[in-house]
């Protein structure tokens, strides 16, 4: 499932085939979007915010700079992907799940199965709600921590995917950042050592940014990857209980959730 992670990964790999360089062709296949074209555009940067993806497009020559750049938003919610690659290569994915197909003179990045895609023309504005980013350079874990602090009856399993507190944290690693932590993801926020858990998540995600594989364990091999996400009636790694699954409620996301109900308290 695509986490912050996944998007800090599609960023850097988006910037690379596309940062500096002219757009060749776009074609928008959304009905929204169907008449855009950017064609002779150039992009100037590509960037990653918590799970929300932008893709910088200067304005076109004629025009003054400020006055119609644009950002590509896309979200990749659970099934999403940007494929990037030569020119010409045949895609890997049905040519009906394209949402989005940028080119230059050497790359085609092709957006699939987008949960959102549109353009922004402030994108800065429009991500002003999110929470600090758990993979930015500048990441503030006393903000962070503030934020969820200013919610202390929610259950932590619910406030780590709340977007507006962090951002970045899908369902996978909510999970697992409740199993470290030692915490049952229905305990309140006011019980749970808030700077501790901020900096686990920080820890967690900026270890797997580059890594194909996401391991919260250190073991990448398959099936040992996780301590709980996924494992349902597996034994606990730690004590040999069943992993449990149960449901929380939470924004926009999966509301499943497992834990052990033993090394969770
Ligand atoms: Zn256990």
């Amino acid at each position: 499932m695509p986490e912050g992670d996944t998007v800090f990964a599609t960023a850097a790999r988006l910037r690379v085939a596309l940062a500096g360089r002219r757009l060749r062709h776009t074609d928008f296949r959304v009905p929204r979007l169907a008449t855009v074209d950017l064609t002779g555009r150039r992009v100037s940067t590509v960037r990653s915010r918590g799970k929300h993806l932008f893709i910088d497009v200067e304005g076109p020559d004629d025009a003054r700079a400020a006055d119609s750049a644009v950002s590509i938003h896309s979200h990749l919610k659970m099934e999403g992907a940007w494929v990037i690659g030569p020119i010409g290569r045949r895609w890997r994915r049905p040519a009906h799940q394209a949402r989005v197909v940028l080119r230059t003179d050497e790359h085609e990045a092709v957006g699939f199965d987008l949960g959102i895609l549109e353009l922004l023309t402030d994108p800065d504005a429009a991500l002003e709600y999110l929470g600090p980013d758990l993979l930015a350079d500048d990441w503030d874990p006393a903000e962070a921590a503030h934020r969820l602090e200013s919610l202390p009856d929610q259950p932590i399993g619910t406030a780590l995917l709340d977007q507006r507190l962090l951002a970045g944290i899908g369902n996978v690693y909510r999970s697992e950042i409740c199993f470290l932590g030692g915490m049952l993801p229905t305990r309140p926020v006011a019980a749970v050592d808030v700077p501790a858990t901020v900096d686990l998540s920080r820890r967690l995600l900026w270890a797997n940014r580059l890594r194909t594989a996401r391991t919260t364990t250190g073991n990448t091999a398959p099936n040992a990857r996780l301590w709980v996400y996924g494992r349902r009636g597996q034994p606990c790694r730690r004590c040999q209980t069943p992993i449990e699954r149960g449901e929380l409620n939470s924004i926009g996301g999966d509301r499943v959730v497992y834990f052990c109900p033993v090394c969770q308290t």
